[in-house]
């Protein structure tokens, strides 16, 4: 059985403007132990997704579809049943470590918590296993640092603060949404090194939510890129970066610089902005922004197709090539 099995996923939202569709049909599925890449602008619907998948909507927000996590149905989960699976089975981080910390309170006191809560751990088993836990994310002198405020921490250590609470309950599932994007590069890598550690460490599958196809690359198995709402192409990791089908992909690819390309110099950028979620246009989303738009691209718009084994496109170009 997969681990997490998302079936025509759609996310609404109602505004005083009218409907907007943030998600629409979003299918796919995660073996355990997988890291999967969801990459797109700001407004793709990336984040939306798993919002939606954890109940997490803000409350103008509906979700349809399905959510199955290791056999579980989430959408129909309880407030009560919903805040199990959170937490102890499927841990989210944030661009903003303090959406999870809270200021007021030392960390070793945030921790603490969880575990006397969700492991039902005694305080000094707590503290013990607290420390560990931030020695295992590189925290250094974490038996003393435990004792501080998250505004004590540097941006890259408050992040790794984050990530050890995320991981305290040894949840099967980490999804971690644009974890690098307020840190500086240098940092960025730390990050994403840690991450990669941590995944063959502690067995544990991520969902990586990022507009930047290169943090994608550190990490990522497999990568779903979305646009407007939709996923536009699906593969591994490989197979995006190196056979990318969909134009959209292809713009992403030759805006981000690349080191395993002689002769690669300029970068690019798409041209245009995305599109209104309100006021789509007919056909594809992308036309306005696409170099290869043909007639068929102003009225129909291209369903999410298989073109080969594991791979997905959403575009005519497909059909007729
Ligand atoms: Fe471009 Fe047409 Fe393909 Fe859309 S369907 S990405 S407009 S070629």
């Amino acid at each position: 059985m997969a681990l997490l099995e998302v079936k025509n996923l759609n996310v609404r939202f109602s505004t005083p403007d009218g409907e907007v569709a943030a998600v629409n049909d979003m299918s796919f599925s995660m073996e355990a132990g997988e890291t999967l890449g969801i990459v797109g602008e700001s407004g793709s619907g990336k984040s939306q997704t798993v919002l939606a998948m954890l109940q997490l909507l803000a409350d103008n927000g509906t979700a349809s579809g399905e959510v199955n996590f290791r056999g579980t149905e989430l959408l129909g989960l309880s407030r009560n049943e919903i805040n199990q699976v959170r937490g102890n089975q499927i841990a989210m981080i944030f661009q903003d470590p303090m959406t999870c910390l809270n200021p007021y309170l030392t960390v070793e006191r945030q921790m603490r918590e969880v575990l006397e809560l969700h492991k039902d751990m005694k305080r000094d088993e707590a503290r013990a296993t607290a420390i560990a836990m931030l020695n295992s994310v590189k925290i250094p002198d974490a038996e003393r640092r435990i004792d501080m405020y998250p505004h004590e921490f540097s941006g890259g250590m408050r992040q790794r603060v984050m990530i050890a609470m995320a991981l305290l309950c040894n949840p099967q599932l980490l999804i971690a949404d644009e974890p690098t994007t307020a840190l500086d590069v240098t940092v960025q890598a730390q990050i994403i090194r840690l991450m990669n550690e941590l995944r063959e460490q502690i067995d544990t599958s991520i969902i990586l939510i990022t507009h930047d196809l290169g943090v994608v690359a550190g990490l990522c198995d497999r990568v779903a890129v979305m646009y407007a709402g939709r996923i536009v192409e699906f593969g591994t990791l490989d197979e995006i970066f190196y056979d990318p089908h969909h134009p959209y992909t292809r713009g992403l690819l030759r805006s981000i610089p690349r080191l395993d390309q002689a002769g690669a110099t300029e970068l690019e950028t798409i041209p245009g902005d995305p599109p209104n979620l309100q006021h789509l246009p007919p056909g594809c989303a992308f036309q306005d922004r696409c170099t290869q738009a043909f007639d068929r691209c102003l009225t129909e718009r291209p369903q999410l197709r298989d073109f080969a084994e594991g791979r997905r496109s959403a575009c005519h170009l497909e059909i007729v090539a």
